[in-house]
């Protein structure tokens, strides 16, 4: 099954819904990365959680997801657009493998106490920022409280990863439930019941189930249309002008003594770990050019 996210609102337009399964981006990433099974877990959830979101906004705008925690993965970073692509990564791939009472890899001590930072890039608007502490550090539940405190749409997320013996992803997905404002109680306790009927979202995914069948068993007793499918797949965007403008901030001082040094100077993209490489004249030329534009 190639990976895919649909997009559906019951038919009494009470609650939206989403569900995406992203079994190969984060097996995508896991290679790029080279990521542990914790990380590759809490890194794919974090990607999940990024589709979800970013399949919400227009075209051309993009949502950037930072999780800055005291855990030893640091921080994950993950951005996405209304496309389907995604990109992301963590500080620390390599973490030890760690499992909670309850034999899952252990995401919430990998990602310990701190932050959820949720950044939108609209198209000629100002970026929205909203922020929250993370309240378990398993990602879902932080997502959902982000949607309920931050954008005070009442919301249950939940994401997860299935890592194989040999590290390969097995399964990976999502879904995103979210309550629109005509609900009425009887809807929310339905729906209530429904979710909790999803022991681990992962296992359905490994199972075979589809995005439709996960919004079956969580729509359950609603009718509902589906409104957008799409494919969804890693991607980064990363290009020469983008990655010289990185270069430079790093400042004349240390440009010029990795160029004594090594005679060229070589950056690799976070997020996709393409290797850029600069000769000396082209360090040079984009020094005195941003020099120019600072003075301008
Ligand atoms: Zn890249």
């Amino acid at each position: 099954m190639e990976d895919y996210l649909i997009r559906a609102i019951t038919t009494n337009k009470e609650i939206r819904a989403l569900a995406v399964n992203s079994t190969k981006t984060v097996e995508e990433a896991r290679k790029i990365h080279e990521t542990t099974p914790v990380a590759t877990a809490a890194l794919g959830r974090v990607m999940a959680g990024g589709l979800l979101m970013g399949s919400l906004v227009k075209s051309g705008e993009e949502t950037i997801l930072s999780i800055r925690g005291d855990g030893p993965i640091k921080k994950i970073l993950v951005e996405s657009n209304q496309k389907g692509e995604v990109r992301g990564y963590v500080a620390n791939p390599k973490l030890p493998l760690k499992l909670t009472n309850n034999k899952k890899l252990d995401v919430a001590s990998a990602v310990g106490k701190g932050e959820l930072v949720v950044r939108k890039n609209y198209f000629m608007k100002e970026p929205y920022e909203g922020r929250v502490n993370l309240i378990s550090g398993k990602i879902g539940d932080d997502l959902s409280y982000y949607f309920t405190k931050s954008e005070q749409k009442p919301s249950s997320v939940g994401v997860g990863v299935l890592v194989d013996k040999d590290q390969s992803v097995k399964a990976a997905g999502g879904f995103l439930i979210q309550l629109l404002p005509e609900a009425s109680e009887d809807t929310i306790d339905k729906l209530e019941n429904n979710i909790s009927n999803i022991n681990s979202l992962s296992h359905l995914i490994e199972e075979g189930r589809s995005p439709e069948d996960l919004l079956d068993i969580l729509l359950k007793g609603f009718d509902y249309r589906v409104m957008a499918e799409k494919g969804v797949e890693y991607k980064c965007s990363c290009n020469r002008e983008q990655v010289k403008g990185v270069m430079v901030s790093l400042g004349e001082d240390e440009l010029k003594e990795t160029l004594a040094e090594e005679g060229k100077v070589e950056i690799r993209c976070h997020f996709c770990n393409s290797k850029y490489e600069f000769n000396e004249e082209e360090v040079e030329k984009a020094i005195k050019n941003n020099d120019k534009t600072q003075e301008g």
